[in-house]
């Protein structure tokens, strides 16, 4: 009997997703689902804490304003969040700038 095995290659692509991280306020992303695999050891779970600790913040502020925040205001909050996160994680995955 013949033992047959398969190869392929994968890109290891690299790079932060250059499209909106939220729906219109309804859904956000961060961690992983934002940027491809990191070059460092740790920086993964580190960089996901990180964007956790920025989008709480902003979303802390938020609801401080008072009342129930709808998807408008929400959908400000995720634009800032991504906003300063995006060239952070491309830079510390990458070790790069590249202006998003
Ligand atoms: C084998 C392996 C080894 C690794 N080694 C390293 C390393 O040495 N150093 C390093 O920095 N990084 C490493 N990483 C990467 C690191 O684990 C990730 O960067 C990190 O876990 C990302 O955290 P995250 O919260 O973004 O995603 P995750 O940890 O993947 O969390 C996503 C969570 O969402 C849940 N989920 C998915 N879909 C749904 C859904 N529809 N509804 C509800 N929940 C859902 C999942 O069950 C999971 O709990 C490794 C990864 C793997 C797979």
């Amino acid at each position: 009997m013949t033992q047959s095995h398969q190869a392929a290659a994968v890109p290891f692509e690299e790079g932060v997703l250059s499209t909106p991280w939220n729906n219109g306020g309804r859904d956000v992303l961060l961690g992983d689902s934002v940027h491809k695999a990191t070059v460092n050891p740790g920086l993964g779970p580190n960089l996901a804490a990180d964007n956790i600790c920025h989008l709480v913040n902003e979303v802390i502020a938020l609801i401080r304003q008072g009342g129930k925040p709808t998807k408008a205001p929400l959908g400000h909050v995720y634009e800032v969040y991504e906003k300063k996160q995006a060239c952070y994680v491309d830079r510390c995955s990458f070790g790069v700038y590249r202006p998003v």
